[in-house]
């Protein structure tokens, strides 16, 4: 069997209500999907994250590698994929380019087999991940707490668990935020901040040693994603666990974050950091250090389901006899892609969403609502 068609697909939709983070301002959601076929029209689906347009490119590039290879032989394929773009691209989106092509070959190899992709990992832990709810973006109206505390009940009656808001306006403006968040959705539903490296050091400690109060569960992102030494400070000297690493790539990249002891929790995102089969290896070497994996997660049912089977099939430490149970992200904002361009979609019951037991990723593209949403260029 070999490799026969890889294409690529970039998506986009404007926004109704534009929102914005601490770097720029979402006006329209794009995606790029790599479809790779094989021979005998078996197909696997997989997406990268970043600029899609850039993506697209990316793909191009590394996709004649990939042709006429075996596709049960997926890690041979990411090392040729790997070795061409390491003169270039130790880390950015030509990494999210290889990692949209080892998505699909980890689908197409799951049907081939017809095995989920969380066999194949290894095997599956659980049968249902527990998630939380990204969302509590900025918009520009009057009373944007009212907007946020609205938002945040509206999750804990979805009945997440756990939610993650955005930081990053100034200390004092995002405390006054976290302040209204917790008192609405109560104590037992688990808080998380994230300020997408807005902060120096000194802001960024001032506002985790002021968050303590309120019970945060991880602080994300706080300052550079550069700034090693300085993430590795900030966890010294405030209580709240720090999460980093959805702007770090390769097994390198996190062993730089890992053995410089600057995070409590790793978050590689698969679609940029290096595919199932290099995040597989940075869980590894995570485990390694004793620090646990909860990817990020920004993209279609693509990524999601990537990330529901990585889950499944990840070791949480501690071991204990009640193991709590690892965490993956769920965007909620505003993406009409993530809504429309999969099947079937997934449903959160009691903050859980249920691993796809389908051989591969166990999701598919409309392929309807592909044509509708895929730019004229
Ligand atoms: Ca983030």
């Amino acid at each position: 069997m070999k490799i026969e068609r890889v294409e690529t697909f970039v998506a986009e939709q404007k926004l109704d209500k534009p929102f914005y983070f601490s770097q720029f301002e979402f006006q329209a959601r794009q995606v790029c999907l790599v479809k790779v076929t094989a021979e005998d029209g078996t197909y696997g689906w997989g997406e990268g994250y970043g600029p899609a347009t850039v993506l697209r490119a990316g793909i191009d590039y590394l996709a004649p590698l990939a042709l006429g290879e075996d596709p049960l032989q997926v890690e041979a394929v990411w090392h040729k994929m790997h070795r061409r773009s390491l003169d270039y691209a130790r880390r950015g989106v030509l990494v999210g380019a290889m990692s949209a092509i080892d998505i699909a070959l980890w689908d197409l190899r799951g049907k081939l087999l017809h095995q989920p992709v969380s066999t194949l990992l290894g095997g599956r832990r659980r049968e249902n991940v527990r998630v939380y709810a990204t969302g509590l973006y900025f918009t520009d109206t009057d009373d944007l707490v009212c907007r946020l505390v609205d938002e945040a009940r509206c999750y804990v009656s979805q009945g997440f668990g756990a939610i993650k808001m955005k930081v990053g306006l100034g200390v004092e403006r995002d405390l006054r935020h976290v302040r209204a968040v917790r008192q609405a959705i109560g104590a037992d539903t688990q808080l998380m901040i994230d300020a997408n490296h807005a902060y120096s050091l000194n802001e960024a400690l001032r506002l985790a040693r002021r968050a303590e109060e309120f019970d945060i569960s991880f602080f994300e992102e706080p300052i550079s994603p550069e700034d090693y030494d300085g993430y590795r400070e900030l966890r010294n000297r405030t209580a709240i666990p720090i999460a980093g690493g959805e702007c770090e790539y390769l097994l390198e990249g996190f062993r730089h974050l890992l053995a410089g002891r600057c995070v409590d929790i790793a978050q590689p995102d698969i679609c940029g950091a290096g595919g199932l089969s290099e995040v597989k290896r940075i869980a590894a070497l995570a485990r390694a250090y004793h620090v646990n994996i909860i990817p990020h997660s920004w993209g279609t049912g693509i990524a999601f389901a990537a990330g529901l089977h990585l889950v499944s099939a990840l070791d949480v430490l501690p071991g204990r006899l009640r193991m709590p149970e690892p965490l993956l992200e769920m965007d909620r904002s505003e993406n009409p892609l993530r809504d429309r361009l999969t099947k079937p979609l997934f449903q959160v019951v009691d903050g859980m969403a249920a691993v796809p037991s389908a051989p591969g990723l166990g999701v598919d593209v409309d392929m309807d609502a592909l044509s509708e949403f895929v730019a004229s260029d």
